[in-house]
């Protein structure tokens, strides 16, 4: 019996997941439904495998996450065809991801060994007999769930990390977008044929539920903030570590000296790129009083001009299209005014971009990730009141600033684990600085150095080379050796600096 298809909603028939393009209805490919004992099955072999994989050490890991790396580089065209495929981008959208995801495979690659090679740490006096050893050691078996809406570069942050730190991998891909983590699967078993280090389960939101329960040693988890609790209640059963990278609602300032239409234009390409489904997206705009105006009316000539259906793609995932259209309604029914698109954006599968102003501070519009090709544009006295607004969310992902003398200090000022001054969304583009956020956007980082340690646990060994100087550590130390040891740490540590 065929299943009843619904453009962009995966339909399972017999155990296969079947995924759709959001837009057309049409096929994108199939993947078999993993069953509670195939996950188990894969983390078993995973576990094998994580053997094999961390006896190569990091110049064989490297030598293949390279090869993973110049592979998809040379089939880029393919795997964006793929993406775009999937889940309606445009092509050149999924081509920027592909390129990001490659920087960040490339900087694993190549810099595990520095971050995460055993080293000798420095003698400390009181126990001067000792030498001090820190290795990080893989945890084993990696578990990586994954979004829709960045299919190739979120899942490709961590796990990059967690191969190049030692560990294999179990790959949950959102089930919108299997077809593209099941080419990433593959095209990384061509470059390590020997044995499943990287490996994909499929399936609905009870696949990734099982993965965390299926002794895997850490779960790095990209996502919704709601699922996210679910998720680490799931790992909390069995202690099961966590990196949480969730939702956003990040905020553009716009400062007094700031470049209007350089900031105008990061509003709208960080607001609207991906048709706005994207977890660092601008959502909200505040702009100091006296370049406001000019500001809105730049923000509304470059948004006007976008295509929807060209530069604007479809919304990828159904059920997403009520929640941009229940957060205009409450804008606009709470006094915001649209002065681009609006209540008649909406025209699934697709939203035109719209521009609100004058929205309360309540709205769902202003609180509440939003995740379409919305922006709102707030006007305020100046910078301080636009940092205790852009940070009046619970979220606190990313966050950008346009301006000159203060743009730096603004940007630290951001509760955020990321800011781009004078640019947008460039932190995920640096394979040397750590991504995540704070509060309900999550917690851990991928990328870069603490992207790397993220996925291998320190190890602290000491060696004792001599007899002690101090003996503290047995029944055996005498009162006068006690009295020298205070003796030492007086004149250690005794001091004021
Ligand atoms: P969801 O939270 O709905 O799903 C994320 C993944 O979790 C999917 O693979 C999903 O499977 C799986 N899942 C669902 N239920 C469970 C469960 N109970 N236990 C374990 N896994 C489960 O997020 P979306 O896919 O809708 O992605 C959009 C969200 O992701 C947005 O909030 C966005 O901001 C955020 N995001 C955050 C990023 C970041 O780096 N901070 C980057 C990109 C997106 P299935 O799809 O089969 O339901």
């Amino acid at each position: 019996m065929t299943a009843t298809r619904v453009p962009g909603v995966p339909a399972i028939e017999d155990g296969v997941l079947i995924s759709t393009n959001p837009a057309t209805g049409e096929e994108a490919g199939r993947v078999p439904v993993a069953s509670p004992t195939s996950i188990a099955d894969a983390v078993r072999r995973a576990r094998e495998a994580a053997t094999w994989w961390q006896a190569l050490g990091y110049d064989g890991r490297k030598d293949r996450l390279l090869r993973w790396r110049s592979l998809i580089v040379q089939r880029i065209d393919e795997l964006a065809q793929l993406t775009s495929l999937e889940t309606g981008k445009p092509d050149a959208d999924a081509i920027m991801e592909t390129v990001a995801a490659i920087e960040h495979l490339d900087w694993a690659a190549r810099h595990a060994r520095k971050v995460l090679g055993p080293r000798r740490t420095r003698t400390r006096v009181l126990l001067a007999e000792h030498t001090g050893h820190l290795e990080y050691q893989p945890y084993g078996v990696v578990g990586v769930i994954g979004p829709w809406n960045y299919p190739i570069v979120t899942p490709v942050g961590p796990i990059c990390g967690a191969l190049a730190a030692g560990n294999a991998v179990v790959f949950k891909p959102s089930e919108y977008t299997p077809i593209v983590g099941q080419w990433l699967v593959d095209t990384f078993a061509e470059v390590a044929p020997e044995q499943p280090v990287l490996q994909a389960v499929h399936g609905l939101g009870d696949v990734g539920a099982a993965l965390c329960r299926a002794e895997v040693g850490k779960v790095a988890f990209t996502g919704s903030t709601a699922t996210a609790k679910k998720v680490m209640a799931a790992c909390a059963e069995n202690l099961v570590p966590v990196v949480i990278e969730a939702g956003g609602k990040d905020a553009l300032i716009v400062d007094a000296d700031a470049d209007i239409p350089a900031a105008a234009d990061a509003a709208v390409w960080g607001g609207m790129t991906n048709a706005g489904q994207t977890c660092i997206g601008i959502e909200r705009v505040y702009a100091v009083a006296p370049i406001y105006d000019s500001l809105v009316n730049e923000i509304v000539a470059r948004a006007g001009k976008l295509r929807t259906g060209e530069e604007i793609g479809p919304i990828t995932m159904p059920r997403q299209i009520d929640v941009i259209r229940e957060h205009i309604d409450d804008a606009l029914a709470k006094g915001g005014k649209a002065v681009l698109g609006g209540a008649g954006a909406v025209q699934p599968p697709y939203v035109a971009p719209t521009v609100l102003v004058d929205v309360p501070a309540d709205s769902s519009e202003i609180r509440d990730e939003t995740f379409g090709p919305t922006l709102t544009i707030t006007k305020v006295a100046d910078a301080d009141e636009a940092i205790r607004l852009a940070n009046d969310t619970a979220y606190g992902l990313g966050g950008a600033v346009f301006g000159k003398r203060d743009a730096i200090r603004i940007a630290r000022r951001l509760r955020s684990g990321m800011v781009s001054v004078n640019s947008t969304l460039t932190f995920v583009g640096m394979g040397n600085l750590p991504f995540g956020g704070v509060g309900d956007s999550g917690f851990g980082r991928i990328h870069g150095e603490d992207g790397l340690r993220e996925f291998a646990i320190p190890k602290s060994i000491t060696v004792r080379r001599a007899r002690s100087l101090f003996p503290s550590t047995t029944f055996d130390r005498t009162p006068a050796q006690v009295r020298q040891i205070v003796k030492a740490v007086k004149l250690l540590y005794g001091r004021r600096s």
